[in-house]
């Protein structure tokens, strides 16, 4: 126990002297950040501030990660991310609204109105750090000095720290010759890297796809015979990071890049079977695109309509499987959708809500098919209409046989009161026409009667 505490302090006050085989860089080139055509002015204000506070308090503090890199790429930062040598407790403190939460890493939340920035303490590179059997880093909340938070850091492009104050940009590990040369390196060795964390080799192909950087040679080579160790990740984490790859925008992209880095192969089963047949693929990249275009627009993506159309390839080929053993529509339908969301569980922690929302929006695919009476007007009430009925549009657009009946639901939702009426008596010709029962069993027992 007195070892463990001593070690802990010791690690705490650890220098680079303490582990000179490591690839911390001791000194880092100093650039003027404006005389590299960064647009200091798209530095939220939040960022600004947390900045100010912290250096004002006697503290350095950088703007780092996806916001430096994108800055440098003439981009709009989505968040910033703040590094400093404040523990969290001295962080809390200098702020009203700030809190601390405990997740991997103990990091700061400072609320600024609507905007959230994530206040990290310099973290230490670990010697003897907590791994498990596979070598994957289990905690390591150690706090460290700037040079061994940059050299822990994943690839060069994400290791820039920026400070907006006294307009500098920090560079320990060649991070902007390699974003001007769009290249994403590894820092230090790579397969050590992704053995420490396998998550990276998910990181390495969202950035390619996300920023059109090409991977770097080094960094690249491990990844195929490594990807196996994304098993040993917490579904949970994985499904964070699934998601994050499929709301980056560049969600084809990454799906492509995870395909031809060898990642997609046991990794998840739900991109297991999206390559399994051609129209499942069609599905998928017709879903994936219309994403990106929703993001590209500005307009929100629910994580459930996502998911539910990536696997719906699947339960679509366990739905008809169970119709053709003469299992009934709708039974058949929901017993598939528990079917291949069981498949997934193990691997990917779909969470409850999410899966909840999938699963209204396949079975709401069944009572699309219903174009008389009371049922459409029924079915517009739907808490998830509007969810379901895109997905009855997606589908058409993948060339699924469900055309006609999603033109006439798109007019049916357009029309007014009375056009609904008159529609209503023109139910479409492929209303019904969706999977159904195999009627082999029934003709047969009818000409056997016969
Ligand atoms: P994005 O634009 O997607 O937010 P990002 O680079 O900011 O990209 P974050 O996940 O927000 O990605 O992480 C912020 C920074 O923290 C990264 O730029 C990187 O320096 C560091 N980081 C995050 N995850 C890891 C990891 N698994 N291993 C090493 N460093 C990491
Ligand atoms: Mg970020």
């Amino acid at each position: 126990m007195i070892r463990k505490l001593l070690g802990r302090i010791f690690r705490r006050k650890s220098s680079v002297e303490d582990h000179p085989q490591t690839w911390v860089k001791r000194h880092a080139e100093v650039m003027r950040a404006s005389e590299l055509g960064l647009d200091l002015a798209l530095i939220s204000h939040a960022a600004l501030r947390t900045c100010e506070t912290l250096q004002q308090a006697g503290f350095n503090a950088f703007v780092v990660g996806g916001g430096v890199r994108d800055l440098l790429l003439g981009r709009r930062p989505k968040d910033f991310d703040v590094a400093t040598n404040a523990t969290p407790e001295e962080v809390v403190k200098l702020f009203r609204r700030a809190r601390t939460i405990g997740r991997r890493f103990q990091i700061v939340h400072v609320h600024f109105g609507r905007e959230l920035i994530e206040v990290s303490t310099f973290r230490a590179i670990q010697t003897e750090a907590e791994t498990d059997a596979h070598g994957r880093v289990l905690k390591d909340n150690v706090w460290g000095s700037q040079e061994e938070d940059a050299a822990r850091r994943d690839f060069t492009v994400n290791a820039l720290y920026l400070d907006p104050i006294r307009d500098q940009l920090l560079d320990y590990h060649h991070g902007y010759r390699d974003l001007q040369a769009r290249t994403l390196r590894m820092i230090g060795d790579p397969a050590s890297r992704y053995r420490e964390d396998p998550v990276r080799m998910l990181r390495v192909a969202r950035f390619a796809a996300k920023l059109g950087f090409s991977i770097e040679p080094q960094t690249r080579a491990p990844i195929a015979a490594m990807a196996d160790l994304l098993t040993h990740v917490p579904a949970a984490r994985l499904f964070d990071e699934l998601l994050k790859l499929l709301t980056s925008g560049h969600a084809l992209a990454c799906i492509q890049t995870l395909r031809s880095e060898g990642l997609h192969h046991g990794l998840l089963p739900l991109l297991d079977g999206i390559f399994a047949s051609d129209a499942g693929e069609r599905f998928i990249q017709q879903a994936l695109s219309n994403t990106d275009a929703r993001i590209a627009a500005d307009k929100s993506i629910s994580p459930g309509f996502l998911l539910a159309a990536l696997l719906w390839p699947q339960v679509l080929a366990a739905w008809q499987k169970r119709l053709a053993q003469g299992e009934h529509t709708t039974p058949a339908l929901m017993a598939a959708a528990d079917e291949v969301l069981e498949q997934q569980s193990d691997r990917l922690a779909i969470q409850k809500r999410f899966a909840a929302d999938m699963r209204e929006i396949w079975a709401m695919q069944i009572r699309f098919e219903r174009c008389t009476g009371r049922a459409p007007w029924r079915l517009m009430e739907h808490l998830r209409f509007r969810a379901g009925f895109d997905f009855l549009l997606l589908r058409a657009q993948a060339g699924e046989p469900c055309e006609a009946l999603a033109s006439w639901w798109d007019s049916f939702v357009q029309a007014d009161d009375l056009d609904r009426e008159d529609l209503l008596q023109r139910a479409p010709e492929a209303a019904g026409k969706g999977p159904r029962r195999s009627t082999r069993r029934r003709r047969r027992t009818q000409s056997a009667a016969a």
